[in-house]
């Protein structure tokens, strides 16, 4: 499987050059040139707003291929929570995990089981922790590169706590090996995922050496296959572990529902996110210990790979949450124990990784920063994106670095020929 930086990519065969997509992007990551969008490798996060929004179909996602599975002699399916939420309100956990088992998947886990431990580990880990606050969770891998990239001062909010996905890819690896009597590398531990984001986090995690997880399938790429498997389904084995504590973790607010703590907060959707580590950042929110933040609407419920409605999706979590109860299925004494044994550890620290300024010397920087502030000043603040740059003050920042000129701007080009004529 390709190792790709990110997990969207443009075809450029099909933009037209509409800057919806630009005018998305929370880190100005997009540019339209010649009426193609490129994006800067540097800056874009992975939230996936303009793979979500192209009208044309001119953003791909970059997740495993069903075919990718061949090459492993043995796979391990760890779907996401939110897996559950996408079937007929009657569909139940344990037929959709039997159903990922009947359409190839040699061993099937229910990733909820690892969100419960974790949800205790963290309620463990707040008992002791001395701060800064509030913690952060580390749960969306694109959360964690906005606070490393746009926020680095935030970096020390992040808890340090592997994520249920990574501990659950590690634990089921070894499992399936000594079951099989095989080496762990020749098992694929695929991750059923409803965003791309996920595929980044296994590309390039954070906290850790190298990902425990192989890969990631789309919800959507395998949902039809899913549905007919449902149809007539002959074995019949408890495959899902997991309480409502685990399953709510497919949606905001879930990751809280399950901690014993009343100063917890839970944010979703770029925008509320944004503001929210603003909030952060300006000491607004010290009083709060925890804080859940989730980039797609919603939750991951919201994410860009699902194919149900997210308003539905998140009835039906509410409705298994009720089934299957607000009380935890695991014993604090036995997540005590992995707790004290590393289980839940990061391998390593996670570290700032700011974007770069206008210029490596500070002088030549603070300069640059006035050119641009001159700039600024000519171009007419109407923020229309014609220029192929979001918003006049990008522009100007890119006259400077000498990626685009005055020229690009629309109205002054207009106004200089009017002037000439
Ligand atoms: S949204 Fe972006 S990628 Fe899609 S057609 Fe418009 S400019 Fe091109
Ligand atoms: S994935 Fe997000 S950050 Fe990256 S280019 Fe698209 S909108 Fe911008």
């Amino acid at each position: 499987m390709k190792k790709t930086r990110h997990s969207i990519r443009f075809i450029e065969e099909k933009c037209i050059g509409c800057v919806t997509c630009l005018r998305a992007c929370p880190t100005k990551a997009i540019r339209v040139v010649n009426d193609k969008a490129r994006f800067d490798e540097e800056r874009c996060i992975d939230c996936g707003e303009c793979f979500r929004l192209c009208p044309h179909d001119a953003i791909a996602s970059e997740t495993t291929s069903y075919a990718d599975l061949k090459k492993f002699e043995c796979t391990i399916a760890l779907p996401s929570p939110v897996l559950y939420s996408q079937f007929g309100y009657d569909v139940l956990p344990n037929q959709i995990l039997l159903a990922l088992k009947k359409i190839g998947f040699d061993y099937v886990f229910d990733e909820a089981w690892d969100c419960e431990l974790t949800t205790e580990a963290i309620q463990i880990y707040l008992d002791n922790c001395k701060g800064p606050f509030p913690q952060i969770s580390i749960t969306c891998p694109v959360v964690v590169r906005l606070i490393t990239m746009l926020y680095p001062s935030l970096v020390d909010h992040l808890i340090k706590l592997e994520i249920p996905r990574e501990s659950a890819a590690k634990k089921f690896r070894q499992k399936a090996a000594s079951s099989r009597g095989i080496s762990p590398d020749k098992i694929g531990v695929i991750h059923i995922t409803p965003c791309p984001a996920k595929m980044i986090s296994i590309n390039h995690p954070v906290g850790l050496e190298k990902s425990n997880l192989d890969g990631a399938i789309a919800i959507s790429d395998i949902y039809g296959q899913l549905l007919m498997a449902l149809k007539d389904l002959e074995e019949d084995v408890i495959l899902q572990l997991s309480s409502g504590v685990g399953i709510a973790w497919a949606i905001s607010g879930g990751e809280i529902m399950g901690i014993r703590q009343e100063n917890c907060l839970a944010v979703s959707g770029v925008q509320d996110v944004i503001r929210t580590l603003n909030d952060v950042e300006a000491g607004k929110l010290n009083e709060i210990l925890f804080l859940e933040c989730l980039i797609c609407p919603d939750g991951c419920i919201g994410g860009s790979l699902t194919v149900q409605n997210r308003h539905q999706a998140r009835r039906k979590v509410r409705r298994l949450i009720k089934m299957f109860g607000e009380q935890t299925r695991v014993s604090r004494e036995m997540v005590l124990r992995l707790y004290r044994d590393g289980y839940f550890n990061l391998q390593k620290e996670i570290l700032p990784n700011p974007l770069p300024p206008l210029d490596p010397d500070p002088v030549k920087a603070i300069q640059k920063i006035k050119q641009r502030d001159e700039i600024l000043k000519d171009l007419p603040g109407k923020n229309c994106s014609a220029c192929g740059a979001p918003d006049c003050r990008t522009l100007a920042e890119d006259i400077v670095l000498g990626h685009a000129s005055v020229e690009d701007c629309v109205f002054l080009t207009l106004k200089k020929l009017i002037g000439k004529s």
